[in-house]
């Protein structure tokens, strides 16, 4: 078993990167992938250990990025994994995601005067002193609940913190096709995140976005979630198989931040996500690299009509 989807403290979960390889090696994991939100300083902390004590660990990411459908709409909010995106030494991934740290910070600012014109006594310094590097929703929620505007971290998402909660406020988000091909670019092989949690439009599915993040060079979809049932599980394999996209899957560990879901076994220990997943997804980045190490589009950006209709 593999868990290839967690948060560590340097981004919005509660575990530090140390606790988290101990807590994989205590359950026995056999490969762990630490996937923050726009930082791998979780994954760069926890990398010694691990290797020291023989655990499989996997670069990944987590990125926030918007997919539109047609230009000029404001489109859907896709979350997008990234694995093995420390093939490339040249260090261009990682200043790219210190654009994405500052306009993070850019909304938090605005997000914490939001609650105040609420009339909610909150201030960005005692969000941000709950987390290490990265302050995120869930430190905003975390705040909310120690004192008594919601009776659970989930209450603070649906009314304030959520898509579609009083205290909103959107972040520049890269566009779906942007965020695929700087993963690739950097070696590393990109994945749809809880494809459950798709928001499609009335006439929309979720297998046809998908089949659009395809086009822009989407390489894998995660099959295994904590949110996802049997059934999700089975239509998501189709859809794997469909558009020969590579399976993946993780918990979404966070610790305290969110309860009810355990490293490994997810929420109600359901969740077990075959090693098979990540045998596969390293075929995929290590057959990427023998071709050159170069995804297929070459070099250059995306350019506006190589981008999502
Ligand atoms: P951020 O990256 O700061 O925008 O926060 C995103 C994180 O907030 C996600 O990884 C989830 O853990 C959490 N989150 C976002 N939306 C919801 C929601 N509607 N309900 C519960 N948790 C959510
Ligand atoms: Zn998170
Ligand atoms: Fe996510
Ligand atoms: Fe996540």
């Amino acid at each position: 078993m593999v868990d290839l989807h967690t948060h560590s403290n340097e981004s919005d979960g509660t575990y530090s990167p140390e606790q988290l390889v101990r807590a994989a090696l205590d359950l026995g994991l056999e490969a762990l992938s630490i996937s923050d939100h726009d930082t791998f300083a979780g994954y760069d902390r926890a990398a010694p250990l691990a290797r020291d004590a023989g655990l499989d660990l996997i670069c990944g990411i987590e990125l926030s990025t918007r997919l539109r459908e047609r230009p000029g709409t404001h489109g859907i909010t896709v979350h997008l994994l990234g694995y093995f995106v420390d093939g490339r030494p040249d260090g261009s991934f990682r200043s790219w995601l210190g654009e994405l740290q500052a306009s993070r910070r850019d909304r938090n600012v605005r997000m914490a005067a939001r609650l105040r014109e609420l009339g909610i006594d909150i201030t960005l310094d005692e969000v941000v002193a709950l987390g290490r590097s990265q302050t995120g929703r869930p430190h905003f929620a975390s705040v909310l609940l120690r004192k008594g505007y919601v009776p659970t971290i989930q209450e603070a998402f649906d009314e304030y913190l959520g898509e579609d909660g009083k205290a909103y406020v959107n972040r520049i988000e890269p566009e779906l096709a942007e965020a695929v091909w700087r993963i690739t670019l950097a070696g590393g092989v990109a994945a749809v995140a809880h494809p459950a949690r798709l928001r499609t439009g009335a006439d929309g599915s979720i297998e046809s976005l998908v089949g659009k993040m395809c086009d822009v060079g989407l390489m894998g979809i995660e099959v295994y979630h904590s949110d996802h049932g049997p059934e999700d599980e089975l239509r998501f394999l189709e859809l794997a198989r469909r558009y020969g996209l590579a399976p993946t899957g993780g918990s979404d560990f966070h610790g305290e931040n969110k309860p009810g879901v355990a490293l490994g076994t997810g929420a109600n220990g359901s969740l077990m996500v075959p090693r098979t997943v990540l045998d596969e997804l390293r075929d995929r980045a290590a057959k990427r690299v023998s071709e050159n190490g170069r995804p297929a589009s070459g070099e250059t950006a995306p350019t506006q009509a190589a981008r999502l209709p």
